[in-house]
C-alpha cells in the first residue's frame, strides 16, 4: 500500500492558508524571486484587508531574506511550529533563515526533501489569504513535490525573452499541466532596457519571446517588466520596488484574482 500511495500523493492544505500561488521559472536568474517578492507586496498593497505570506522554497539559492531585508532564526510557537519573520507587512519563511548564509547547500536529496517538508508543514502562518511561493528554478523534485503535496491555486511562470529561458519555461508550464496546477500566465522580464540618457530602447534578451510562447501555450501575459537599474538596486538593498517606488512610471500590471 505504501507503493500505491507513493504513486498517488495526497494533497493537504497548508493550515490557515486560503490560496497558494507559486512563482516558477525554467532557468535561474530570470527574475523569479524579484517577481515573487513584488507580487506578494502588490497583493497586500492592492487590498489592505488581505494577509499575505511569502515562502521561499528555493532551498539551494534562497533570495527572500536579502530581498525582504530579513535575517535571523524563527521562533517556535507553543505547538513547536516556526513563526514567520515579518517585514513590509509580509510574513516570510525561507531556508535562508534556517542555515548560515555562507553554508554550502550541497545536500543530498533526502535532506532537501526534509527541509521542504519543514517549510511546507511546520510554519505557523496564522491566517493568510495568499501565500506566494518562490520555487527553485527548473522542473526537479522540489517543484514536483510541492505541486503534489499542496493544493495550488495557480502558477506564475517568469521568463526572459531569450530562447534558452523560454524553452525551460515551456517545460515548466508542461509540468504544471501534468500535475493539474492551473498556470495563471507568463511574466516577461528584462525584455527591454531604455538608456536613461538617450532614451534609446535595446532588447537585450530579445523583444517578445515570452509573448510568442504565451500564444503557443494559449496562456496570458500577466506582465512585461523592463530591465531597470532601480529594480536591481531595490532588490539588492532589501527594499523591493513595489514598496520603495509604488508610483514608478515603469508600471506593470499583474492581474491575479
Ligand atoms: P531568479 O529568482 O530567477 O534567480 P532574481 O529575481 O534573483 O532571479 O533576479 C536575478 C537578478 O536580476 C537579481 O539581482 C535581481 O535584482 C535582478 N533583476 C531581476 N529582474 C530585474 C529587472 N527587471 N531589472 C533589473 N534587474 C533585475
Amino acid at each position: 500500500s505504501q507503493i500505491m500511495s507513493r504513486g498517488l500523493p495526497k494533497q493537504k492544505p497548508i493550515e490557515g492558508v486560503k490560496q497558494v500561488i507559486v512563482v516558477a521559472s525554467g532557468k535561474g536568474g530570470v527574475g523569479k524571486s524579484t517577481t515573487a517578492v513584488n507580487l506578494a507586496l502588490a497583493l497586500a498593497a492592492n487590498d489592505s484587508s488581505k494577509a499575505v505570506g511569502l515562502l521561499d522554497v528555493d532551498v539551494y539559492g534562497p533570495s527572500i531574506p536579502k530581498m525582504m531585508n530579513l535575517k535571523g532564526n524563527p521562533e517556535l510557537s507553543q505547538s513547536n511550529l516556526m513563526r514567520p519573520l515579518l517585514n513590509y507587512g509580509i510574513a516570510c519563511m525561507s531556508m535562508g533563515f534556517l542555515v548560515e548564509e555562507t553554508a554550502p547547500l550541497v545536500w543530498r536529496g533526502l535532506m532537501v526533501m526534509s527541509a521542504i517538508e519543514k517549510l511546507l508543514r511546520q510554519v505557523d502562518w496564522g491566517q493568510l489569504d495568499y501565500l506566494v511561493v518562490d520555487m527553485p528554478p527548473g522542473t526537479g523534485d522540489v517543484q514536483l513535490s510541492v505541486s503534489q503535496n499542496v493544493p495550488i491555486s495557480g502558477a506564475v511562470i517568469v521568463s526572459t525573452p531569450q530562447d534558452i529561458a523560454l524553452m525551460d519555461a515551456h517545460k515548466g508550464a508542461e509540468m504544471f499541466r501534468k500535475v493539474h496546477v492551473p498556470v495563471l500566465g507568463l511574466v516577461q522580464n528584462m525584455s527591454v532596457f531604455q538608456c536613461p540618457k538617450c532614451k534609446h530602447k535595446t532588447h537585450i534578451f530579445g523583444a517578445d519571446g515570452a509573448r510568442r510562447l504565451a500564444r503557443t501555450l494559449d496562456l496570458d501575459i500577466l506582465g512585461d517588466i523592463p530591465l531597470h537599474l532601480n529594480i536591481r538596486e531595490a532588490s539588492d538593498t532589501g527594499q523591493p520596488i513595489v514598496f520603495s517606488q509604488p508610483e514608478s512610471d515603469e508600471k506593470v500590471t499583474l492581474q491575479i484574482t
